[in-house]
């Protein structure tokens, strides 16, 4: 088995931000690209940052078993773990970098034990979250009241983690994140 770091957060916290700076970094890395069954936007592109499934194709791939974890993140919005990701990327000799919900994260927590890193991206607080899903341009109002409602719950389950990173200043949260994950990966 091979190792992996997972990243949760509430959504607008910089999750996003701070993998794809650390995919840079470490070419050794690779990103776990989830099965969603919501709608592309901004610049997202199928197979790069989510495979997107129509809501019947999603949970045929429930019942045939191929998530590792997968949750209702939002109403009707499911995401998942695909299992060929992790069999594609440890094939490869490579460190799996998760970026999933918190519950997800701390199930894949549970299920990699000691083979895995999980961080949690706490945004400094809820009103800066909700200008940065804001400024991101790229959700509803609608949506942007939803994400910011389950942040609240979502920032509770935050000491579960291995490490909490406080993303103020992006050039800090990534300092610091690196530094845990030196110390993990060796
Ligand atoms: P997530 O993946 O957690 O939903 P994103 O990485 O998409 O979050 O970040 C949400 C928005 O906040 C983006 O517009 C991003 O550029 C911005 N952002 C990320 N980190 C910071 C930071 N430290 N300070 C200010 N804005 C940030
Ligand atoms: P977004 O719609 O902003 O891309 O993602 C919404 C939330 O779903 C984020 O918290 C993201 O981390 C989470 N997510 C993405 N992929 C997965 C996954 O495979 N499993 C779980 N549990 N959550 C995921």
């Amino acid at each position: 088995m091979g190792k992996v770091i997972i990243f949760s957060a509430p959504s607008g916290s910089g999750k996003t931000t701070i993998v794809r700076e650390l995919l840079q970094r470490y070419p050794q890395f690779e990103f776990s690209v989830s099965a969603t069954c919501r709608a592309p936007r901004g610049q997202e592109q199928h197979g790069r940052d989510y495979y997107f499934l129509t809501p019947e194709a999603f949970m045929q791939a429930v019942e045939e078993g191929k998530f590792i974890e997968w949750e209702e993140v939002y109403a009707g919005c499911r995401y998942g773990t695909l299992r060929s990701e992790v069999e594609r990327i440890w094939s490869k000799g490579n460190v799996i970098l998760f970026d999933v919900d918190v519950v997800g994260g701390l199930n894949l927590k549970r299920i990699f034990g000691d083979d895995a890193c999980a961080v949690f991206i706490m945004p400094p607080s809820i009103d800066e979250l909700r200008r940065r899903l804001e400024s991101r341009g790229t959700d509803t109002p609608e949506v942007i009241d939803r994400r910011v409602a389950k942040a609240e719950f979502e920032l509770t389950q935050a000491p579960a983690f291995d490490h909490i990173v406080v993303n103020d200043d992006l050039a800090e949260a990534v300092a610091e994140t690196t530094r845990i994950i030196n110390e993990f990966i060796g």
